[in-house]
């Protein structure tokens, strides 16, 4: 435990008298020099002054904007007081992958937006203290799992996404037998193969599963379901299967020039950085060129960035609705401008632009006109007749989300139901219409976010557990030679 003697700052007024501390973020020209995180962490004094901030509101709206329910003026008062290891236990209380969850989450979005003293002095720093708390629970060693008595039931996991994990993590917990599949040979899902290291380095998702792996849950990499075993034997030989397998098709847009050379998928980009970093090359030279990125959401914030990291000379971002509507974490949109990102609001792409070579040379945009607040609060947009402009460009990267995949060929998947999203459909337990078949994240939803993720497989785990209660079911356990792929 920390030290408890509070600083030289009277509590009740400390939100008047300390300023929000930000500038924990690595320079720009740094941080364009290579992959590694923006964000630094808080020392604990630091940390302590920040949480006191926190005025403790009876009904705390920050805790109504987290989709995982975070008690987060319980681990702030916690924290004030220099207790931060009950302020870790209390906030690993409700999410499965602390670390991942405050790296990833919207917060300016979500709970900070709602901070109560937003209006009055600027918001608690609710995500870079969930950090430190995160942290310093691993420095301490008390992220470790406690052993736990098998229960003697066992669960199948398919996809090592960040759903399968938080699953695999929340029910290896209740002593249930968990073995993962993915054809991958690297876990993690997105959060690994797509998402760029300076967002979240490598090295921290390796870190939980390494942890998983010690408390006893199997990894069976390289094993796909459709063509390496099917749900039919998963459901003979485990009690339960959870279905955490993602969503990775990406939309495409049917533009003229769409087929021009240098037209792209962002991530394929991103996809080849990350595999350049472990030292496969790439067949998409950026280094010195013109780009345009169409879309708005994060995963256009990751493609600007990794193009000015791999040397683009000018990286543009071209977006239907305007700042205040990008979908994703306003920060990241900050840190694409810091880092020399151009954004072009309220245009839509018509055209891709080409030469007789069947090059990218452009793309041709026409402005918008914004409605009033939608459906989920986003503006609907209009195209207005006669505004087109073009943008000189050498490549063109598309960023526009992601749809259901199609099932894999599995003779049992022609049972499940569907939703309206062609997503898998779930109960409020996210089981399927099969008995025993749950399913949560991105192949249920869509794309998602990791915190709407992680909820799923909390859902799920109290689900299942419910539902082998229900059956009192004890099969026997799957031999492990049955399945195939590697450890
Ligand atoms: C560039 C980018 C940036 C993002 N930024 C953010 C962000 O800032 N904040 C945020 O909250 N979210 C962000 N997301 C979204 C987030 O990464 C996803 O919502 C999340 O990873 C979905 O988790 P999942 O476990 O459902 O699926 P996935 O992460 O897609 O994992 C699914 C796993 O299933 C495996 N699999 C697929 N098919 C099979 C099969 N047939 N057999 C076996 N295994 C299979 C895959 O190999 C994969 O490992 C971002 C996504 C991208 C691509
Ligand atoms: S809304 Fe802000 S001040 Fe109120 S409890 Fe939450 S973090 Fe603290």
């Amino acid at each position: 435990m920390s030290d408890t003697s509070s600083p030289d700052i009277n509590p009740k007024y400390a939100w008047r008298e300390l300023a929000r501390a930000d500038g924990l973020k690595r320079p720009a020209a740094d941080r364009l020099a290579d992959f590694l995180e923006v964000y630094g962490h808080y020392d604990e004094a630091t940390a302590r002054e920040q949480a006191m901030r926190c005025v403790q509101c009876p009904d705390p709206l920050c805790v109504t904007g987290c989709p995982l329910g975070n008690r987060i003026p319980e681990w702030m008062a916690l924290t004030a007081e220099g207790h931060f290891s009950e302020a870790a236990a209390v906030l690993h209380s409700q999410t499965n992958l602390p670390e991942i969850t405050a790296r990833f989450c919207p917060s300016d979005r979500l709970c900070e937006a709602l901070c109560i003293l937003d209006g009055k002095a600027q918001p608690i720093s609710i995500r870079t203290i969930e950090q430190f708390l995160n942290e310093y629970a691993f420095a301490h060693g008390e992220s470790e799992m406690a052993a736990v008595a098998p229960n003697g039931l066992t669960v199948a996991v398919v996809g090592a996404g960040p759903g399968g994990l938080a699953c695999a993590d929340a029910l290896s917990r209740r002593g249930y037998a968990i073995t993962v599949f993915d054809w991958r040979l690297v876990a993690g899902g997105l959060l690994v193969s797509g998402t760029p290291a300076f967002r979240l380095e490598k090295s921290i998702v390796e870190r939980r599963i390494e942890m998983l792996r010690k408390h006893g849950v199997t990894f069976r990499l390289g094993a796909k379901l459709g063509e390496d075993f099917t749900c039919a034997e998963l459901r003979d030989d485990f009690d339960a299967i959870y279905l955490g397998f993602g969503a990775r098709k990406v939309r495409d847009l049917d533009l003229p020039g769409r087929n021009l050379a240098g037209v792209d998928q962002a991530l394929t980009l991103l996809l080849q950085a990350q595999a350049a970093l472990t030292g496969d090359g790439g067949r998409i030279q950026v280094s010195g060129k013109r780009v345009v990125v169409l879309g708005g959401g994060d995963m256009a914030m990751d493609c600007l960035r990794t193009a000015l990291r791999l040397g683009a000379r000018e990286v543009v971002c071209a977006y239907r609705r305007d700042a205040a509507n990008l979908p994703g974490a306003h920060s990241e949109y900050e840190n694409a401008i810091e880092e020399g990102a151009r954004f072009i609001f309220q245009a839509a792409p018509m055209a891709v632009l080409g030469n007789d070579l069947g090059q990218v040379t452009g793309v041709r945009l026409l402005r918008t006109e914004l409605g009033g607040a939608g459906a989920g609060g986003r503006r609907p947009f209009r195209a207005v007749a006669g505004t087109e402009f073009d943008v000189t460009t050498d490549f063109v990267f598309l960023a526009l989300g992601f749809e259901p995949v199609p099932l894999p060929n599995d003779s049992l998947f022609s049972a499940l139901s569907l939703n309206d999203k062609n997503g898998i459909a779930v109960d409020e337990n996210q089981m399927t219409n099969i008995p025993g078949v749950f399913a949560g994240g991105d192949v249920v939803h869509g794309p998602s976010t990791v915190l709407e993720v992680v909820r799923d497989a909390r859902r799920a785990a109290r689900g299942i557990e419910a539902h082998l209660a229900d059956q009192r079911v004890t099969r026997p356990r799957l031999a492990a030679t049955v399945l195939g792929g590697s450890q």
